[in-house]
């Protein structure tokens, strides 16, 4: 049974538990796929955000894309890498979800997903939301409400 408590944990902004947009590793639309997997092997983060120069939010890349993009028959082509743009490697469509949107949103969303990108009506990129975040404080409430 959900109590009153829970669904009102549901209701909540996710604004509160977002990894706001500064301190979100990221790479510009204009850089190449060297620069990028830099980015990503220093970072270690899975994926990162695209974005352009004015913040909007143009794609998501991986690791696993740029390999992908240089594997050759035999080898992979790492001497590719510093002429392929990011955006020839990048997947468009990425999981996003929306400032004004609730913690419950967000939780669906997560099932499927690592992180959401958080964007406003402008497709302005303002953050990211986390399965690491939103399960934290799932637990929390959890545990507060145990008795
Ligand atoms: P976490 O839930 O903290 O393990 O993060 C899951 C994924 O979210 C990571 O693998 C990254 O792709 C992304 N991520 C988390 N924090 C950041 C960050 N500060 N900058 C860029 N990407 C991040």
């Amino acid at each position: 049974m959900i109590s009153v408590t829970s669904s009102d944990f549901l209701e909540m902004q996710i604004e509160n538990f977002i990894i706001s947009s500064e301190k979100v590793a990221h790479v510009q639309i204009g850089n190449n796929a060297e620069h990028t997997l830099l980015v990503l092997t220093k970072t270690g983060y899975s994926a990162v955000p695209v974005l352009d120069s004015k913040y909007r939010l143009k794609g998501l890349v991986s690791t696993q894309m740029i390999t992908d993009a240089i594997l050759g028959l035999n080898h992979i082509e790492y001497e590719r890498l510093p002429d392929l743009k990011v955006d020839l490697v990048m997947q468009e469509t990425v999981p996003t979800i929306h400032i004004q949107e609730k913690f419950k949103k967000g939780l669906d969303l997560l099932i499927n997903h690592p992180f959401l990108c958080v964007v406003d009506d402008e497709d302005t990129f303002l953050g990211i939301l986390t399965r690491r975040v939103v399960l934290k404080q799932l637990k929390k409430h959890i545990y507060q409400n145990k008795e």
